[in-house]
C-alpha cells in the first residue's frame, strides 16, 4: 500500500485480526493460553517465526513447537499516526528480538508512544490482547524495568 494511502479501507480491518491456519493454529492455541509459542527445527536445532512447515535454514522438515520465555528486546519501531480500526493512534509497530532468537513484528504496549521511552534494545515482556477470536501477542517493558 502506498505511503500516502491513509484512509481507512474495509480490507485493512481484516488485516489485524490475522486468520489462523492449520499451520499457524499451535501459535495461536499457544496465546489463547498465555504462552507464546514458536518453532524449532530438530536438525539444526534453531528456533525459529514467522511458523512454516519446513526450516527457513537447513529446509528440514523435522519441527517442534517451544514455549518461549516471553522475554524479548526492542530491535526496531515506527510510532504510527494513522487511523487503524480498533487502534486509537498513535501506536507503536515494533520489531522484537525474541530472547530464543528469532524476530517478531508486533505492539509495544504500555509505554507512552514517543522515543524517549523506547530505546533500542528495551527489556519487553510478551502480554496478549483478545482482538476477535485471538489473543494477539504484543509486548510491554518488562517489569524489572519498570520498577527501576
Ligand atoms: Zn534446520
Amino acid at each position: 500500500m502506498p505511503i500516502t494511502d491513509t484512509k481507512p479501507r474495509a480490507d485493512v480491518a481484516d488485516r489485524f485480526v490475522p486468520k489462523a491456519s492449520p499451520e499457524t493454529r499451535p501459535f495461536w492455541d499457544g496465546t489463547a493460553a498465555g504462552e507464546l509459542r514458536i518453532q524449532s527445527c530438530t536438525d539444526c536445532d534453531r528456533p525459529f517465526f514467522y511458523p512454516r512447515s519446513s526450516c527457513p535454514r537447513c529446509g528440514g522438515e523435522a519441527l517442534e513447537w517451544i514455549t518461549c520465555s516471553g522475554r524479548a528486546s526492542l530491535y526496531s519501531y515506527v510510532i504510527s499516526q494513522r487511523p487503524a480500526p480498533g487502534f486509537e493512534p498513535p501506536t507503536v509497530i515494533a520489531v522484537v528480538e525474541l530472547e530464543e532468537g528469532p524476530r517478531m513484528m508486533t505492539n509495544i504496549v504500555g509505554v507512552p508512544p514517543e522515543p524517549q521511552f523506547l530505546p533500542l534494545d528495551l527489556p519487553l515482556q510478551v502480554t496478549f490482547e483478545q482482538r476477535g477470536d485471538l489473543a494477539i501477542p504484543v509486548f510491554e517493558p518488562s517489569e524489572s524495568e519498570v520498577a527501576r
